[in-house]
């Protein structure tokens, strides 16, 4: 078992050598997915907002056709006026101008609320825009910028991976299995032991299992922290 823990161990080197590397490797297009979720809301939000001012366009449009409407129904009234032949023709004329003119009143109130609502979402588009285009902007360079850092990093992993397979291929497969699985979860999966301490999680090992590790006779763990133990003699030998 002594060269396949040799081996193990020189692994567990490699593999510690370019972990920074596979952190960076992992965090990159997770950076990106949140910029690009960034940039999709407010690309939302700016559909949102062009949404609300076509909505208040078209108000404006059938508020000033009723506006013109009510216009002529008030020229029509006032010609009523001039020429009902009696006092009850003459009021029911005037009711039908005063219906107007408060018509026309309302029309014009509202009209200007309106005006009022297309002049804050112009204004509030132009900025919705603008921070649109920078975070597109800002998107776009992250992408290119991290491309290359990938490539760099990518080939700086291969370089420190250089003849892994060899020595993955000299490590029993369930050994490799086990390691491949511990180093899923923590870090330093195979550390090497000095004295009668686990190196990682620094608790005393039992002193039949110290005596065992300098044999070299099978795998072990750490009881405490499960990692996988080598001890120095071995691996120095
Ligand atoms: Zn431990």
């Amino acid at each position: 078992m002594r060269e396949e823990l040799v081996a193990l161990a020189k692994l567990a080197e490699m593999d510690d050598s370019a972990r920074d590397i596979d952190a960076e490797l992992k965090q990159i297009p997770q950076q990106l997915e949140e910029l690009r979720s960034s940039v999709q809301m407010l690309e939302s939000m700016l559909a949102q907002e062009r949404e609300q001012l076509a909505q208040a366009e078209a108000l404006k449009v059938q508020q000033t056709a009723e506006l013109k409407e009510r216009g002529e129904g008030l020229q029509r009234a006032r010609k009523k006026v001039a020429q009902s032949s009696n006092i009850r023709e003459a009021n029911a004329a005037e009711r039908e101008v005063d219906a107007n003119r408060r018509a026309i009143k309302e029309r014009e109130e509202e009209l200007g609320r309106i005006a009022e609502t297309i002049e804050a979402k112009t204004a509030s588009l132009a900025e919705r825009e603008k921070d649109f285009e920078e975070a597109k902007g800002v998107l776009q360079t992250q992408e290119e910028t991290t491309k290359r850092r990938v490539a760099e990093l990518e080939e700086q992993r291969a370089g420190l991976l250089n003849g892994r397979e060899q020595l993955v291929a000299k490590v029993p497969k369930n050994v490799v299995k086990r390691y491949e699985r511990l180093r899923g979860g923590i870090p330093n999966a195979v550390i090497i032991i000095k004295d009668g301490n686990c190196t990682a999680c620094r608790m005393a090992l039992p002193p039949q299992l110290s005596i065992e590790l300098q044999r070299a006779d099978e795998l072990h763990q750490c009881p405490h922290c499960r990692r996988i133990i080598i001890h120095k003699s071995v691996v120095e030998d």
